[in-house]
């Protein structure tokens, strides 16, 4: 094999088929794709491949990459594939009895099959490690929940690479976008993507809740399991079964699971094909707009899947009435979409303030992709590179030079108390009060000079304390946050900037050039030296030559880690505590984020 060529196995292994793609990674071409379908067992089909390879003409392979539908609360990440990943799929089974067990006979085969070679694998579930506790809770009792009860939503390869696609074609950083993907297939689920991070989705602890499906039933009341009981005598097994195999389009439309034999007998004058249809665009249509309330609106709406790449008549009555959130679809472009490649055309109007794009998903691309970066991922080079100093913050507020008037009275320079490590930034003599609809922090520190925005930067913890859902948000990155009242000596304002910082290390460029790191990467952190060791993961780089190289965290992480942070006045630096890199997991777009000196916060404790 030569060496400019990475060729990776992509392995999708179902109940009744197995898809297998070879990939070259680094040329980016695709060298095979087939599918064994209607398999006796996963197993015969997986013994099947390597002659079926020889036939194609790949006889060597670099790696191979394995689709595993759920990781549960454990995998972020693609993983290389050992004993104990092993295990760990194998745990995951009662979550997902029928998608689990063949992806780890896949694996098992293609060990025996190709010994030596890298596997990985690649979960559904890991772009969703990202949803916010208060969207992944089921409000059922605790004893449950301790099972791993929980949401954990699916489909995620592909809404990644949906996220990628629609950032490449835009020409966004995806940390600039409100992505709504709508994956249509005969599994469909709709995910709402915030800046770069999955918020939710429609699938929750199994790949049955959410839409409407080809064979299974979406959202249901749970109480329909006694009623079934008591009135038809069903079992739970018999119901589950029914839910995953019987429903969806199939019992909507009596016609089977195939959207175009609906929608033909529907304009044909069918009614159930026609009631299946709305019902299906309804699910659709509700999950879009919850998802829009949930980021506080949309910049695009996305579709994939069979159905979201082909139907047309499908994506407009799932667009009907979204006029609300500044949609202006257009139909001729809607109809005049014709997917070959990896095309990604837009169907809304000029002036459409949201976006819709049309696009293929490409699931095993994607996982070749993954399998790819986490095989070249650099290996602990903090080892050999010294650790970084990390310092903790507790509130406080950056100003604009108007606000300092209103709040200080006109003419007013704020007055610098203390310069803190960053050069360039001081903690001010001046506080004010925040105050929320709940309640008030009173004497936080204005830190200096003043900036384009306001900032109020303050933990979590406090954000209930104020009666307000702050959002984990960059520096720089207020618009759209929850507005506050600021009391200064003399005057009050009301303002937007309430935000819980994402974590971040301020890093100076050559110390980024040691560490193979970028401007917007995210890496895991190690911290050593607290009583509580602890990693954090997705801490942003943030890179400028004029840093002084120092990781900020705020005072809920610290006490999460029991890091000291005592002293007044401003940042303290954690006296015995230092943080080692040691994962890096950048994904490809997220890495484009504003950055300069004027936008970095340094912080104080008050
Ligand atoms: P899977 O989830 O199994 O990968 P697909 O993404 O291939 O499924 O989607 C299958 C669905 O797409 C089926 O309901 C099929 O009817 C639908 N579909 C495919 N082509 C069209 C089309 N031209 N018009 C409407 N629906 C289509």
């Amino acid at each position: 094999m030569k060496n400019d060529s990475f060729r990776i196995l992509t392995i999708n292994a179902g109940s009744s088929s197995v898809k297998y793609s070879v990939f070259d990674t680094a040329a980016n071409r695709q060298l095979v794709h087939s599918e064994i379908e209607r398999v006796a067992s996963v197993e015969e089909a997986m013994r099947r491949i390597p002659a079926l390879l020889k036939e194609q003409g790949v006889t060597e392979l670099n790696a191979i990459g394995h689709r595993v539908a759920h990781g549960g609360a454990k995998f972020r990440e693609p993983q290389v594939i050992d004993s104990e990943v092993i295990k760990d799929i194998e745990d995951c089974v009662p979550l997902a009895p029928l998608h689990n067990p063949p992806a780890l006979a896949g694996i098992k085969v293609a060990s025996d099959a190709w010994p030596g070679v890298k596997q990985v694998a690649v979960f559904d579930t890991a772009f969703h490690q990202t949803i916010p506790e208060r969207a992944f809770t089921y409000a059922v009792p605790d004893a449950w929940c301790k099972t791993g009860l929980r949401r954990y939503g699916f489909h995620g390869t592909s809404h990644k690479y949906v996220m990628m696609r629609v950032a490449e074609e835009l020409k966004t950083p995806v940390t600039e976008l409100r992505i709504i993907s709508c994956h249509l297939g005969n599994g469909a689920s709709v995910c709402a993507i915030e800046r770069g991070v999955s918020v939710d989705n429609s699938m929750g602890m199994t790949s049955l809740e959410g839409l409407v499906m080809g064979t299974r039933s979406g959202d249901v009341d749970p109480g329909i399991f006694a009623y079934l009981k008591r009135t038809l005598g069903l079992t739970v097994e018999q119901i589950e079964d029914a839910l995953y195999k019987e429903s969806g389009l199939a019992a909507l439309s009596g016609l089977g699971n195939d959207m175009r034999d609906i929608e033909k007998q529907a304009a044909e004058g069918n009614k159930k094909a026609q009631s299946a249809i709305q019902v299906y665009a309804y699910r659709a249509r509700k999950y879009i707009g919850a998802y829009a309330a949930v980021m506080g609106g949309v910049d695009v709406i996305a579709f994939t899947g069979g159905i979201g790449e082909n139907s047309a008549s499908m994506r407009k009555r799932i667009c009907e009435r979204f006029d609300y959130l500044g949609l202006d679809f257009d139909e001729d472009k809607n109809v005049n979409v014709k997917l070959t490649d990896s095309e990604a055309p837009q169907i809304q109007r000029d002036n459409s303030r949201v976006r819709v794009i049309v696009t293929q998903t490409r699931e095993q691309w994607m996982i070749a992709q993954e399998t790819a970066r986490i095989l070249s991922l650099k290996q602990a080079p903090a080892e050999t590179l010294p650790p970084i100093p990390v310092a903790v913050s507790a509130h406080h507020v950056h100003l604009t030079e108007t606000a300092v008037e209103q709040l200080f009275g006109k003419g007013h320079v704020l007055h610098i108390r203390n310069q803190l490590s960053q050069p360039g930034f001081w903690a001010a003599e001046e506080t004010v009060d925040v105050i929320g609809p709940r309640g008030e922090i009173k004497n936080v520190r204005v830190l200096g000079p003043c900036r384009p925005a306001n900032q109020i930067e303050i933990a979590e913890t406090e954000a209930f304390k104020l009666g307000v859902d702050a959002p984990v948000r960059l520096s720089g990155d207020t618009k759209g946050t929850p507005v506050v009242t600021l009391r200064g000596s003399a005057g009050s304002i009301q303002t937007e900037g309430l935000i819980v910082a994402k974590r971040h290390i301020h890093m100076n460029t050559k110390d980024a050039e040691a560490r193979g790191l970028h401007h917007g990467d995210q890496v895991e952190v190690a911290m050593h030296g607290g009583d509580r060791e602890l990693s954090f993961r997705n801490v942003v780089i943030r890179v400028d030559p004029r840093f002084v190289t120092e990781m900020h965290i705020d005072t809920d992480e610290a006490n999460a880690g029991h890091i000291e942070h005592s002293g007044a006045g401003e940042l303290t630096p954690a006296p015995g505590c230092t943080a080692h890199i040691t994962h890096c997991h950048t994904p490809a777009g997220v890495a484009e984020q504003s950055c300069c000196l004027n936008d970095t916060k340094k912080k104080e404790a008050a």
